[in-house]
């Protein structure tokens, strides 16, 4: 340690996880098998010349670390894992998972290593997890490290997520390795050396699904009690205390509602997904947190032009399992895999069964109630008779061509708020056709453009336009709101901002040269997503320029990271 003690030096390590759950006995450092076990002790292989990049002061907060205070040298030192800090226990856990719907085996945490868990101020517990910080045993081939680009796109979209109110991990730190990591970012044969970077992660748990998958395809119930336990006694205290006062005889029933309220949280995840127009890219069930955590962001995206079938992974281009409309589905397959990790210590098929049969009932639910408040109607409108049609004319339109989703919903913002004073105007006096212009992308059957250069819709689409425009007018009768809560419901279901990835692409290409502007300028914005942005700031809320269309970053991505 050098110089005075500072924040770093009181961080309150507890280390439930590794303390609580059975280590694995070898601490050598090379790639096994690992069972008996739920994560093996290794240390971060140290890199050449840690530099902080970024802090996330208010995730520092939440663990009792004031960077002010800190020498930012060593900041930087125990950020990247070249100094450990006494009451932390570096280990990598191990976990299994269905990867594109195949059974993967033994997988585990092959370049993230855990540092250990923090009490914060208020008491509450924290994992801090390095993403690249070298090899562990369950690093197979790979060499444990992530490149720059990478961790950019992960440290900026935690925060974003979060920002915009999706459940997720947070990103305390980004640190440059000052090592270089060989890539072939497109798998074409062209390997390059990139720069290395470390995220710190930060969440309640890093726990996911396929933890439970693996110990249960190797029959080990034993540790699949003990972990299910531990993770509802740590995750759930409510649950914990029932499990702790109740007999052997209580145990199923609160194994089962641990597992509904799994079912939840995720369901409530990937509505939020659905809402702000996120594609995660990768839902493997090793990528799925029990907390119902956006997890590992790898070949992620987001929706500019609105397109159900999109997804940004190139490695999923053909099968297309992780699209966007497909989320939901994929997340409820999931949860199915979880069912049966579950069954061997629940013995009870139908009533996880019946859980599992609530789930597209509760999922569609969730989501209409989500559409209302996007289209900024009240509880009332759910029990309408025409809502169905309301959200399949939506879809409809959306589909019928380039549309940009988060510029739409902004624009329907003042679309739906003049409506309330024009109540009595014919259909069209506020065209929505008009007031959504700015949306749409001029695409090859649609030259035409107004007086500000936004395209208008195809003549084509106009019917479905109109139609819908109607329909919406007959909700927006409904006389639950005033203009001004649904004003403020819209605007607070509709971000303005939304971290897309040619944004993203072009602050690491600035990053990768030294100029961070960009990079820092994302930062800011992504804290106010739901603010309308000033006049300077108005191009990161514009529609995706033509030259991103088809460039790598920008509109695909591969896992390569
Ligand atoms: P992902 O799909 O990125 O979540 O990764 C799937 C599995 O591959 C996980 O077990 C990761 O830990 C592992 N993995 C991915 N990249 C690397 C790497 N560069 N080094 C070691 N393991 C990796
Ligand atoms: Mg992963």
């Amino acid at each position: 340690m050098t110089g005075k003690p500072c924040s770093l030096d009181k961080l309150r390590f507890c280390n439930r996880f590794s303390r609580e759950l059975p280590a694995d006995p070898i601490t050598d450092n090379y790639c096994r098998q690992v069972s008996g076990a739920i994560f093996s002790r290794v240390q971060p292989t140290p890199v050449k010349a840690p530099a902080l990049v970024a802090l996330t002061d208010e995730v520092a907060e939440l663990i009792g670390l004031s960077a002010a205070d800190c020498d930012q040298t060593r900041l930087a030192r125990v950020l990247s894992g070249n100094e450990i800090l006494t009451g932390m226990d570096p280990h990598a856990s191990v976990y299994g998972g269905h990867q594109f719907g195949h059974w993967a085996g033994q997988l585990g945490d092959g370049r993230a290593i855990n540092l250990g868990e923090v009490l914060g101020p208020d008491d509450k517990t924290w994992t801090l997890q390095l993403k690249g910080a070298g090899a562990t045993p369950y690093s197979r081939q790979a060499d444990g490290r992530a490149v720059l680009r990478s961790s950019v796109r992960e440290f900026l979209c935690s925060e974003a997520m979060y920002h915009l109110g999706v459940p997720t991990t947070r990103a305390l730190s980004l640190v440059q390795t000052g090592d270089s990591v060989v890539r072939d970012m497109l798998y074409d044969g062209h390997a390059k050396a990139e720069p290395g970077a470390i995220v710190c992660r930060v969440a309640p748990s890093f726990v996911r699904f396929g933890h439970f998958e693996l110990l249960a395809a190797r029959g080990d119930l034993s540790l699949l009690e003990t972990l299910l336990n531990f993770v509802i006694t740590t995750d759930q205290p409510a649950l914990g205390a029932r499990l702790r006062e109740g007999g052997p005889a209580e145990r199923k029933g609160i194994y089962l509602d641990w597992f509904t309220q799994v079912c939840h949280a995720t369901r409530d995840m990937i509505v939020h997904w659905t809402r702000v127009g996120f594609v995660h890219g990768v839902m493997n069930t090793d990528n799925m947190s029990v907390l119902g955590l956006t997890i590992d962001y790898g070949p992620y995206g987001w929706i500019d032009d609105y397109n159900p079938d999109w997804t940004p992974n190139t490695t999923d281009a053909e099968q297309r399992r992780y699209r966007f409309g497909q989320q939901a589905a994929v997340a409820r397959w999931n949860l199915y895999q979880l069912a049966n990790a579950l069954y061997p210590v629940i013995q009870d098929a139908d009533a996880l069964q019946a859980i599992l049969h609530t789930l597209p009932t509760s999922f569609g639910n969730a989501r209409q109630a989500m559409m209302a408040q996007k289209l900024g109607l009240s509880h009332e409108a759910l029990s309408h008779p025409l809502y169905g049609d309301l959200l399949d004319g939506l879809e409809r339109l959306l589909c019928s061509q380039p549309i940009d989703m988060t510029i739409f919903y902004r624009c329907l913002i003042e679309f739906a708020c003049q409506h309330e004073t024009d109540a009595d105007a014919e259909p069209g006096a506020v065209s929505l056709a008009r007031s959504v212009a700015p949306a749409l992308y001029p695409s090859e059957t649609n030259g035409s453009a107004d007086a500000h250069g936004n395209a208008v819709p195809d003549a084509n689409n106009l019917p479905l336009f109109r139609d819908w425009e109607i329909l919406y007018r007959q909700f927006l009768q409904i006389p639950a709101f005033n203009t001004a809560n649904r004003r403020a419901t819209m605007s607070a279901a509709n971000p303005a901002f939304v971290l897309r990835n040619y944004l993203v692409q072009q602050a690491i290409d600035l990053l990768e040269q030294g100029d961070r502007t960009e990079f820092d300028t994302l930062q800011r914005l992504l804290r106010q997503p739901y603010d309308t942005l000033s006049a300077a700031d108005k191009r990161f809320a514009a529609r995706r320029p033509a030259w991103a269309n088809n460039r790598a970053g920008c509109s695909m991505l591969s896992c390569s990271s």
